[in-house]
């Protein structure tokens, strides 16, 4: 599969002019690293993220305008390449990682976690050396209407490091809460991950998915899951324009976006660990849920 995605990027790179400048705003965005604490951050100046960072998905918004993701209303040049009988993988035109991938669900249907993390997982199998994301509807999707999920390149990938720290089910002073979820047993990972999602609605008492991102990685037999929960959508320093940055799963694990220079050159570590801190599940709930987890393991 990966030999037949490095095709699929040199054919597309050629044929599709917004891949070919999605590649190339890539290799000239510049990369600053910041350390907080213990753990370190990419911090990654892409301009062309821009409307990605601050796209509108309020349910209007979102039923007003074509869906990107749907295969009709794909550009003429885009080439997909086939997983599944349900799931096509593409290139990102706007990557934030090298090798950046979107896989698409074939129906316009819900982003959706339940029923799809065994999906999840078996990408990450055929994708040797990247992780696999999933960004819930209401923390970071910009197409919440349309199930999909990404993947990109492990090269540069902070988390993974930084896991080698990891208790039990989760990073201990991370700054931001996550829960670590490792094992070689396709059917316990799944089963693994849905409980804590299960129990994070019940803790968030949220109907539906709780506010969830996801990244997976598969090597040597093993699968490796952070789970991300989220209290918000964008950080207050979105709202009032101080910062414009948006995190979803790949800032969360490390490789923190920012389109404007500005921000680029003013962000600090102590900014973002505020940010993780706002943005993922406040400490109380992130424990009720990491004790019930414990307990039934
Ligand atoms: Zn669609």
């Amino acid at each position: 599969m990966i030999e037949k995605i490095e095709a699929l990027f040199e054919r597309q790179v050629s044929a599709w002019p917004m891949l070919a400048k999605g590649v190339e705003g890539l290799e000239r965005a510049e990369t600053r690293r910041v350390r907080i604490d213990w753990y370190e951050v990419f911090v990654r100046h892409i301009p062309h993220r821009v409307s990605s960072t601050t796209a509108a998905v309020d349910r209007d918004s979102i039923e007003r305008r074509p869906c990107f993701l749907c295969t009709a209303n794909l550009p003429a040049e885009e080439e997909g390449l086939k997983f599944s009988d349900d799931l096509t993988i593409y290139c990102n035109p706007f990557p934030i990682i090298d090798h950046h991938l979107t896989i698409t669900h074939r129906e316009h249907r819900a982003q959706r976690i339940a029923g799809n993390v065994g999906g999840m997982l078996d990408l990450a199998v055929v994708l040797p050396g990247h992780f696999v994301i999933y960004n819930g509807p209401e923390c970071g999707a910009s197409a919440p209407d349309h199930l999909h999920f990404q993947a990109g390149s492990r090269n540069l990938f902070p988390i993974e490091k930084d896991s080698a720290r990891a208790s039990g089910f989760t990073l201990p002073g991370y700054g931001r809460n996550v829960f670590v979820i490792g094992g070689r047993d396709r059917s316990a990972m799944i089963d693994q991950v849905e409980r804590a999602i299960d129990l994070l609605a019940a803790v968030t008492a949220k109907r539906g998915e709780p506010m969830i991102n996801i990244a997976v990685f598969h090597e040597r037999g093993k699968w490796i899951a952070y789970l991300f929960p989220r209290g918000k959508h964008r950080p207050k320093a979105f709202q009032t324009g101080e910062l414009t940055v948006s995190p979803a799963a790949i800032d969360l694990c490390g490789i923190f976006v920012v389109p404007f220079a500005r921000d680029f050159e003013k962000i600090s570590g102590a900014d973002i660990a505020a940010i993780f801190r706002e943005v993922t599940l406040p400490d109380e709930q992130f424990q009720e849920v990491v004790a019930a987890l414990e307990v039934q393991r």
